[in-house]
């Protein structure tokens, strides 16, 4: 990997978020850290500048050319043992965004250039303190929304996808070592007998791959939440049922057909991470507003992964129903039968059609749709808290797996197909190159400065 010699450079950001706080962080990174802190810092005594010890904290205040601007405490971690593995700085500032920006400008007047977007974490991933994999679970645990994903990506920061990458590379390496040496050394007469071996290692070893990247829908799950859209026609119960899976009065209940207007977003965890739209009330009316609800949220259920269609099991089932039940045909659906604590009217015939009876209003039924939800989409995978396992995360992962097993498959080909064992070893080598770009090993610096680009200011 070639190095970008500009990642020398002093960096400095305001690390916390632009929220106001009691406190708020400016983070300075590089060589002339402690020399751009001596500038601009004073404990009232200048004799004590210049003599930082390592993971200590000092107290005072940050100075400009007019006098002071912020009382401070300033944490510095050297070199190596710091985020980016080089000498840091962070002042705790006031947490106005004022005082920051007057702090960050200090620092930038003194010699430090502001940061990029994910500009520390690249730091630390350039100097092999991070691989790639971690490197992404820190921008994930930032933005996580769901305490499963948080799970998740703490396992991958704490090396776990980067260790079970690492050992599938070694066995790779493993396999070429003993095409090399059957090549270097035919008088061995190993060869036959390695071959078939590496044949079967080859696959189960893809197998083991593919495995890893399908775990990518289950991650994006667990990091996005589950794209749920309650559908119904108006009054059939939909803002309580969203309400009884919160478990608590977000949505407003109302008795007046059709008020339910806008689409809401909430989060809910049911051992899935659920992320719950709940669409206006549908059906048919002249009402513009009313138009624009119905068609939002047919919209919505079209980009579903889930839809929990709910009828009113103490009416009659309306043309809307039915038109509701054509719709979710051939899409991952649950039908609800709802207000089962009513008495349950004749001419509801679903015999066709599995439902769930529930009531969201007395909270019944609930735990069956829950294990409904988590049977369809983890099919039981998911380990009780879902974090045992290790998930990937993201398309490029993903990608990267699914070339990695391709040429796993190729190994196998060429192997069958009677071909020399040197092609095999191509195959093999991409594999291995593959899998190296989960961890950043074997990567472009541009897409490595593509992936670092998406994180956040001051990270
Ligand atoms: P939406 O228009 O589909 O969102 O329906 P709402 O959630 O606003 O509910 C419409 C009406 O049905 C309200 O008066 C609720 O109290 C009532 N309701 C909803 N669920 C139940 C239920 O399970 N049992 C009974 N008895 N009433 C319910």
């Amino acid at each position: 990997m070639i190095l970008n010699l500009g990642w020398q450079d002093t960096i400095a950001a305001i690390a916390t978020g632009p929220a106001t706080g009691g406190i708020g962080i400016v983070r300075i990174s590089g060589e002339s850290a402690l020399s751009i802190v001596d500038r601009i810092f004073t404990n009232g005594s200048r004799a004590a500048a210049g003599n930082w010890q390592s993971h200590t904290l000092r107290y005072g205040h940050i100075v400009g050319e007019h006098g002071v601007i912020d009382e401070v405490m300033v944490s510095v971690m050297l070199a190596p043992k710091s985020y980016t593995k080089e000498d840091v700085v962070e002042i705790n500032c006031h947490g106005g965004i004022k005082c920051l920006r007057a702090v960050l400008e200090e620092a930038l007047k003194s010699g430090a250039r502001m940061a990029e977007p994910g500009e520390f974490t690249k730091r630390a991933f350039l100097n092999g303190r991070i691989d790639l994999s971690e490197a992404e679970a820190v921008m994930e645990l930032i933005t996580a929304k769901t305490e499963l994903s948080r799970q998740a990506a703490m396992t991958r920061l704490s090396g776990g996808l980067f260790e079970k990458i690492k050992a599938m590379r070694e066995r790779v390496l493993t396999m070429l070592a003993h095409i090399e040496a059957s090549i270097d050394y035919p008088e061995h007469d190993l060869e036959a007998m390695n071959l078939v071996q590496i044949k079967d290692e080859s696959l189960v070893l893809a197998e083991e791959i593919k495995k890893l990247a399908d775990s990518e829908n289950r991650g994006k799950i667990l990091k996005e939440g589950l794209n749920t859209v309650i559908l119904g026609r108006p009054n059939v119960g939909k803002s309580m049922l969203l309400n009884a899976i919160l478990g608590e009065e977000r949505a407003i209940v109302t008795e007046i057909a059709g008020t339910t207007r806008d689409t809401i977003e909430e989060y809910a965890n049911i051992g899935v991470p659920l992320k719950i739209m709940d669409t206006a009330g549908i059906r048919d009316t002249e009402d513009m507003i009313e138009k624009i609800g119905v068609g939002k949220s047919l919209e919505s259920a079209e980009h579903a992964e889930l839809i929990l269609l709910v009828l009113d099991a103490s009416a009659p089932l309306t043309e809307e129903d039915l038109r509701l039940l054509e719709f979710i045909k051939g899409r991952k659906a649950i039908v609800l039968l709802n207000k089962t604590d009513l008495e349950v009217r004749a001419g509801i015939s679903l015999a066709d059609v599995e439902t769930l009876p529930i009531s969201a209003k007395q909270k019944t039924g609930l735990d069956a749709l829950y294990e409904k939800i988590r049977t369809l989409f983890f099919g039981g995978e998911l380990s009780e808290d879902g974090t045992n396992e290790i998930l990937i995360s993201g398309i490029r992962q993903k990608e990267a797996l699914l070339n990695a097993h391709q040429s796993l498959r190729d190994a196998v080909a060429t192997i069958e197909s009677g071909f020399s064992e040197d092609l095999a070893a191509i195959d093999l080598q991409s594999a291995y190159a593959y899998l190296g770009e989960i961890t950043g090993e074997s990567l472009d610096e541009d897409v490595i400065d593509k992936i670092f680009s998406e994180f956040c200011l001051g990270k």
